[in-house]
């Protein structure tokens, strides 16, 4: 559960990404905390254990996906190795309109996220067990989706092989990065150009409440 405290660190960190949350949202990511801290006992989801950095380092860091590029209504997104439901569960707790497909590798992840949107009641949500590049050779899943969005699975230019296959022509990545990411986007630059993809914007953001910064990748 997210205690006042919590609640009101979200609030305001999510304001000052321009997000306004309201009861139902709140309510859901208290729901997720409570779950994340449960299942966590048993299934090891994430090494971040208290409410506080659940919101800074999950919470607010996901949702900072939201301001560096625009969601369009219903549209399809793709959370490539989702773990836990990072960034993809609280960007959909916000846009409960997308059409939202959390892809991971690992089975327990998904038994997790399984139980997670049912006791969340987010009902546009699928769950596909596999590989990334598995599924972007699969005719129903290659150049299907709006928005592929990625955080911490792999270096960005195998980052940009497993995502930018999924995403239709003129749809965007968005990759999540640590604070130093300019050898990685050197290093990734020829393999982004050879899958058509074309780097938009690097967006550096501060977490909310915190001297965390974290890079985010446009492509
Ligand atoms: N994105 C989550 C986050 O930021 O909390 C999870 C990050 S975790 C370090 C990496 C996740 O990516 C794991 O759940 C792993 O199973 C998944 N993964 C790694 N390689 C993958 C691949 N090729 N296809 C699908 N999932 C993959």
């Amino acid at each position: 559960m997210l205690e006042r405290p919590d609640l009101e660190l979200l609030t305001s960190g999510a304001r000052q990404l321009g997000i306004t949350l309201d009861d139902l949202q709140l309510h859901r990511f208290s729901i997720f905390t409570r779950l994340l801290l449960e299942w966590n006992r048993q299934f090891n989801l994430t090494r971040i254990t208290t409410p506080r950095e659940m919101v800074i380092k999950h919470y607010l860091d996901s949702l900072s996906c939201l301001t560096v590029a625009e969601f369009p209504l219903d549209a399809k997104v793709i959370d490539v190795g989702t773990g836990a439901g990072f960034p993809g569960i609280p960007i959909e707790i916000v846009r409960p309109d997308l059409n939202l497909t959390l892809l991971d590798s690992t089975r327990k992840r998904l038994f997790f996220l399984e139980a997670a949107l049912l006791e969340l009641g987010l009902s546009g949500v699928s769950l596909l067990h596999g590989r990334a590049e598995e599924a972007g050779h699969d005719p129903l899943r290659r150049e299907f989706h709006d928005i592929a969005v990625s955080r911490a699975v792999a270096r960005l230019n195998i980052l940009a092989e497993y995502c930018l296959p999924l995403v239709r022509y003129n749809g965007i990545a968005i990759l999540q990065k640590g604070p130093g990411v300019d050898e990685e986007l050197e290093e990734a630059k020829p393999a982004i150009e050879l899958l058509g993809g074309e780097i938009e914007k690097t967006a550096r953001i501060t977490l909310p409440e915190s001297d965390i910064v974290r890079s985010i990748i446009v492509i």
